[in-house]
């Protein structure tokens, strides 16, 4: 099979669309982490899963928009605006010693954002080192492999080989 390496752009701008999830055991590292960070984030959008945007709101006083609590589908919720473009940015301190009830969720949101080539936090070092990088506060283009050529080439081989049989 051909290697296709056709990319699609995506153009962050430079006020960042960012999602901050925490799990419970991780929603105070979070909201420390937001709270020591509160004059940089200020210059963001900030969106989040239910109870961890709450917090946030409270204890940081920072706008957020809330979603569905992760469990209920906020993950999901922030996985489609990925998708869509919506969101650029993601903090995620999930818990490495305890399973979820959605874990299928998290799995589906953290590869969502790998595919969309976005930015991703998992713990307090790597939020450190993304939010003082200089390209936080500069445009930036996203690459995102174009699945549709690669769709139409694979297709093609397929029915190439249908057609043979
Ligand atoms: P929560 O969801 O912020 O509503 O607790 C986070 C998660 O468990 O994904």
């Amino acid at each position: 099979m051909d290697i296709v390496n056709d990319y699609t752009i995506i153009k962050m701008k430079k006020q960042k669309n960012i999602a901050l999830i925490a799990h419970d055991n991780r929603k105070e590292d979070l909201v420390n982490w937001v709270k020591a960070n509160k004059d940089r984030l200020e210059n963001h959008f900030l969106c989040g899963t239910g109870t961890t945007a709450k917090l946030i709101a409270d204890t940081a006083e920072l706008p957020i928009i809330a979603f569905k609590s992760g469990p209920l589908g906020g993950d999901q919720q922030i996985g489609s605006r990925i998708a869509e473009g919506n969101i650029d940015f993601m903090i995620f301190f999930w818990d490495p010693l305890e399973a979820q009830p959605h874990d299928p969720d998290v799995k589906a949101l953290l590869r969502i954002a790998v595919l969309y080539d976005i930015p991703v936090a998992n713990n307090r070092s790597t939020a450190d080192f993304l939010l003082s990088s200089p390209l936080m506060n500069e445009e930036y283009d996203r690459k995102i492999i174009d699945y549709s050529k690669r769709i139409s080439s694979r297709a093609k081989e397929y029915s190439n080989n249908i057609g043979n049989k």
